[in-house]
């Protein structure tokens, strides 16, 4: 009963011609809203070409940040206020590479998707461990450090999230995660769900997902999506996922 949901994370990736043949193909190939949601997350400055090439189609977008405050002096950031006007539905928050290179903390994280929640948009936290972090049988841990302040906002918050699960180490590496390894995350995401009491929560997988191998990541009980960097960009690969 969790719809599955596949959004393509674009990153710092795209040009004005180059968005506008692959949204095309997006909007055709998508048909009808079937089975599967489907969403792009884009960089700020293409949000309103997103929007008109993407209005009335069966793909949603978003951004992938926004800022923790709804306005003022903060030279460079993005509010929440500012995506819904364009009509963003989902932000992006806590992906690793904010938290690698942008010095995002756990607790910033969660600042974050409470912004996005009280701004109306639909927060993406992004969890996941780094190879170091792995190789120490450390990631149970990682997780639920990183997903503790998150939680702490409370299920009525946490309901209207979506989380996804990204090892590092499987980030644009060509590195999956094995579907049994991933599902294992997930579960024990899925169990402090469940203990907040929020099971309806979508857990979405990330890292090197491919047409080739998303079937079989979906298979898995707790895996109920994909969030998809490099396939994203070439439409009928994105498509392909979202069909598996
Ligand atoms: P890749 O699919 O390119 O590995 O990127 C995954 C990711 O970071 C999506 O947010």
């Amino acid at each position: 009963s969790r719809k599955r949901l596949v959004i393509g994370n674009w990153k710092m990736h795209g040009t004005l011609a180059g968005n506008a043949s692959l949204l095309a193909d997006l909007r055709s190939g998508a048909g009808e809203a079937g089975a599967c949601e489907l969403a792009v997350c884009a960089p700020f400055p293409y949000l309103a070409q997103v929007q008109s090439l993407l209005q009335g189609s069966a793909v949603s977008w978003g951004a992938q940040d926004l800022s923790v405050h709804e306005q003022g002096a903060y030279t460079g950031e993005v509010a929440g206020a500012m995506l819904n006007d364009f009509s963003c539905r989902w932000v992006l928050v806590g992906h690793s590479e904010r938290r690698a290179l942008h010095g995002e903390t756990d607790q910033l994280v969660a600042d974050k998707a409470a912004a996005a929640l009280a701004a109306g948009l639909t927060p993406v936290v992004c969890v996941g461990e780094t190879l170091a972090e792995q190789e120490a049988g450390r990631t149970a841990a990682v997780i639920a450090r990183q997903l503790a302040p998150v939680l702490a906002l409370g299920a009525q918050a946490v309901a209207r999230m979506v989380l996804a699960y990204e090892p590092v180490w499987a980030i644009g590496t060509g590195r999956t995660a094995t579907p049994e390894q991933a599902q294992q995350v997930h579960a024990s995401i899925r169990a402090m769900l469940a203990a907040l009491g929020t099971s309806q929560v979508r857990v979405l997988y990330g890292g090197s997902v491919k047409a080739s191998n998303a079937a079989s990541l979906f298979a898995m009980a707790d895996i109920d999506g994909a969030l998809v960097g490099g396939a994203s960009l070439v439409a009928q690969e994105f498509l392909r996922i979202a069909a598996a």
